[in-house]
C-alpha cells in the first residue's frame, strides 16, 4: 500500500473535529488495504510501531529530526531552526521543503507504508556509538523519497507529534464498522483488546477474517491484560447494598503492577502496561523459583521492613526506577507484593471464573496472608456478612495506616479495562470529603509578579470523556507547587507545546500555551461544583463541573491519558458529595 494513501487519510483526520468521520475515514482506510498491514497501519495511525507495552522508543530528539530534515535537502542546520521558529511545527517545514524540491527534481520514487514502517523499526534497532547518525541516515532517505504530504508526517513520528485524536476509543469503532458496519460490535473487539493490549495485533486478526478470532481470544502470558479498576462509594453501608456479603481487600498505597511468567521468561508491566520488569530483579527471581510454567497475578508492591513492620512510601519505591544501582536499593529498601488477583496459571485462563475462584488459586499459589515467606504474599482480605463487618475491618486497617479497602463482588469475573463495581474502593480520605482526581494537563499560563522568573502561573487541566475521547476542563491549578516544581513543570511542558488547541481538549478558557494532552497529574481540591466555564461533563443546559480550590498534589507518571480520571467519574463524585457521607 501506498504510503501517500496513509498520509492523505491522516490529512483528512487532521482536518475534521468529528469523531464520526474519523472513525468513518479509518474504517475506509482499513477496508482498502492488504489484510496484513492493518496491524502496522493501526501502530503508525497511533505514532508507535508497536503495541505501547513492548516500550520501543524511536529515540529522536527534535535536534536529530532537524539534522536530518538539513541534510536531506540541503540546508544548514540553522536555516531548518529559523524556519521552524516561524512555523512551530517540523512537518510543515519538511512538507514545505519537499514542494520546493519537488519542483526542481523528477526523481521521486514510491514510498510504501510496509516500507516506511521497516525504516522506522531499523531505526528503533540502532544502538550504541554511531547510531543517532546511523538513525539520521534512514530518516534522510525516507525524505528523499517522500512528497510534501509524506515528508510532514513522516517527521511527526520520531519528534513525537504525530497527535490526531486517533485514540483507542475511536480505532475500536472503526474496526466495528468494518466487521458489522456499526458500532454493534465494538464491545466484543474491545473485549479482545482488553485482554492484550494490542490493538494492531486485534486489527491484523479481525482484518484478515478470523472469524473464531473474537470468540476465541484468550488472555496469554507476555501480552499484559488491561487493568481492573474500582469504583467507589462513599460508605460501609453503600458497598453493602450494593454487593451484599462480599470480599474486602486492603487497599495498599504502592505500586500496581502485573506479573507474568512463560517458562523461563517473566516481565512485569506497571498499571499503564509499561515494562517496569528491569526495577524488580528480586520478584524476577522469585517468581521464577515457583512451581509453574505459566502465570498472571496482580499486585501492589510497596517497600516493607519485615524488622520494624513499616511500610514506605511510594516515592521511596519510586526510587528503584532509577536504572543504576538496583542492587543495592534492593537491600535497603525489601520489597513486598501483595498479590490481590490471579489471572491465568499454568494454560489455564481464570478471568471468566468468578473472584472467590480466583482468590482461591492465588491462595494456593501464595499461601495465605499472614504466611512470612518469600516477598509475594496475597493481600489481607475477609469475607465480610454486614456493613458492620466492613467498617469494622475499613477501621482497622486504616488504624494501620493503609489507605483504605476494596471490595469485592464475589461472583464477578475480571472486569478488564473496566471501572466496574465488581470493585468498589473506600478510601481513608473520603471521610472527610477529601478526594484527589488525576486530571491531565492540557495548557499553562505565563507567570505574573513573582512568577514571571520563572514564566509559569499555573496549569489548565481536564478529565478524560471516555465516549468521546476528548479532554474536558475542570481546573485551573496555580498553587501547591514548590519553585523547584514549577521549573520542573515548566521545563516538561516545554517539550509539549502545541501550537493551537488540540483537537481532543474542549475548553472555554484559552491558556497563554497549549500543550499536548500527555501528562497526568493528581489535583487535590476542596469541592465539585457546577461551573459555566469549566467543560468537565457539561450538560445540556451548558453547566460543567469544576474543581474548588484546586491544588497540586503530585505527579501520576503512572497514569497515560487514558487512566486519568474520566468525566464520568467526576460526574459521579460529585453526586456521592451532594449526598454526603452516611
Ligand atoms: P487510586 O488513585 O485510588 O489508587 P486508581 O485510579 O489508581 O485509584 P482505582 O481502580 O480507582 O485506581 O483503584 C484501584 C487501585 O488500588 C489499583 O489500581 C491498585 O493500584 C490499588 N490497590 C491497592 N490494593 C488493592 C487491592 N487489594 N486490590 C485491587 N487494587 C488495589
Amino acid at each position: 500500500m501506498d504510503f501517500l494513501v496513509l498520509a492523505q487519510a491522516f490529512e483528512k483526520i487532521e482536518a475534521t473535529p468529528s469523531r464520526l468521520e474519523i472513525t468513518a475515514i479509518f474504517s475506509e482506510l482499513l477496508k482498502s488495504a492488504p489484510p496484513d498491514i492493518s496491524g502496522k497501519l493501526v501502530y503508525l495511525s497511533q505514532g508507535s510501531i508497536a503495541p505501547a507495552f513492548e516500550g520501543i522508543d524511536l529515540g529522536m530528539g527534535e535536534k536529530f529530526v532537524i539534522g536530518a530534515i538539513a541534510s536531506a535537502y540541503g540546508y544548514s542546520r540553522q536555516e531548518i531552526e529559523k524556519k521552524f521558529k516561524n512555523e512551530g511545527d517540523l512537518g510543515l517545514v519538511a512538507a514545505g521543503l519537499a514542494e520546493s524540491k519537488r519542483q526542481t527534481s523528477l526523481s521521486v520514487s514510491t514510498l510504501t507504508v510496509e516500507h516506511v514502517y521497516d525504516a522506522f523499526l531499523k531505526i528503533t534497532k540502532q544502538s550504541g556509538a554511531g547510531s543517532q547518525a546511523a538513525k539520521i541516515k534512514i530518516l534522510v532517505e525516507l525524505l528523499n523519497s517522500a512528497s510534501a504530504l509524506e515528508a510532514k508526517y513522516i517527521v511527526r513520528f520520531p519528534t513525537g507529534k504525530l497527535r490526531m485524536g486517533l485514540g483507542d476509543p475511536t480505532i475500536l469503532d472503526a474496526l466495528s464498522r468494518v466487521v458489522a458496519n456499526d458500532k454493534s460490535k465494538r464491545e466484543e473487539i474491545e473485549r479482545a483488546y482488553n485482554l492484550c493490549s494490542d490493538l494492531g495485533f486485534v486489527a491484523m486478526n479481525i482484518m484478515s477474517g478470523r472469524d473464531e478470532f473474537l470468540k476465541n481470544m484468550k488472555l496469554t502470558p507476555l501480552k499484559p491484560i488491561r487493568p481492573a479498576l474500582a469504583e467507589r462509594e462513599n460508605s460501609a453501608e453503600a458497598i453493602f447494598d450494593r454487593l451484599g456479603e462480599c470480599a474486602v481487600d486492603s487497599k495498599y498505597d504502592g505500586l500496581r503492577m502485573q506479573v507474568h511468567k512463560d517458562r523461563g521468561i517473566v516481565e512485569i508491566y506497571s498499571r499503564k502496561l509499561e515494562k517496569i520488569t528491569a526495577m524488580f530483579p528480586d520478584i524476577v527471581r522469585e517468581v521464577k523459583s515457583r512451581p509453574y510454567d505459566s502465570l498472571i497475578f496482580e499486585g501492589e508492591a510497596l517497600a516493607y521492613s519485615e524488622e520494624e513492620g513499616k511500610y514506605f512510601s511510594f516515592q521511596q519505591l519510586m526510587q528503584r526506577k532509577r536504572k543504576h544501582g538496583i542492587g543495592e536499593k534492593e537491600g535497603e529498601l525489601p520489597l513486598i507484593v501483595h498479590a490481590f488477583d490471579m489471572l491465568y496459571i499454568d494454560g489455564a485462563d481464570l478471568t471468566s471464573f468468578p473472584y472467590i475462584d480466583r482468590r482461591r488459586k492465588l491462595e494456593s499459589a501464595f499461601g495465605s496472608a499472614t504466611s512470612r515467606q518469600g516477598k509475594i504474599r496475597p493481600s489481607e482480605m475477609i469475607i465480610a456478612r454486614s456493613a458492620d463487618e466492613i467498617e469494622r475491618f475499613f477501621a482497622h486497617q486504616t488504624r494501620a495506616g493503609l489507605e483504605g479497602i476494596i471490595a469485592k463482588d464475589l461472583s464477578m469475573p475480571y472486569t478488564a479495562g473496566a471501572r466496574k463495581f465488581a470493585w468498589i474502593k473506600l478510601k481513608k480520605s473520603y471521610g472527610d470529603m477529601v478526594d484527589t482526581i488525576d486530571a491531565v494537563i492540557v495548557g499553562f499560563f505565563k507567570g505574573k509578579g513573582d512568577r514571571a522568573r520563572l514564566d509559569f502561573g499555573g496549569i489548565l487541566a481536564g478529565a478524560y470523556n471516555k465516549e468521546t475521547g476528548n479532554i474536558e476542563t475542570l481546573a485551573r491549578i496555580g498553587s501547591g507547587f514548590s519553585e523547584d516544581e514549577m521549573s520542573d513543570m515548566r521545563g516538561q511542558l516545554e517539550k509539549i507545546i502545541m501550537p493551537k488547541k488540540p483537537e481532543n481538549v474542549v475548553s472555554e478558557i484559552v491558556p497563554d500555551k497549549w500543550v499536548a494532552p500527555e501528562i497526568v497529574i493528581t489535583i487535590a481540591y476542596d469541592e465539585i461544583t457546577e461551573s459555566p466555564m469549566h467543560t468537565c461533563a457539561r450538560t445540556e443546559k451548558g453547566k460543567g463541573l469544576a474543581l474548588r480550590f484546586p491544588r497540586m498534589a503530585g505527579m501520576r507518571a503512572d497514569k497515560s491519558v487514558f487512566d486519568a480520571t474520566t468525566s464520568e467519574e467526576v460526574r459521579r463524585m460529585y453526586a456521592l458529595s451532594k449526598k454526603g457521607r452516611a
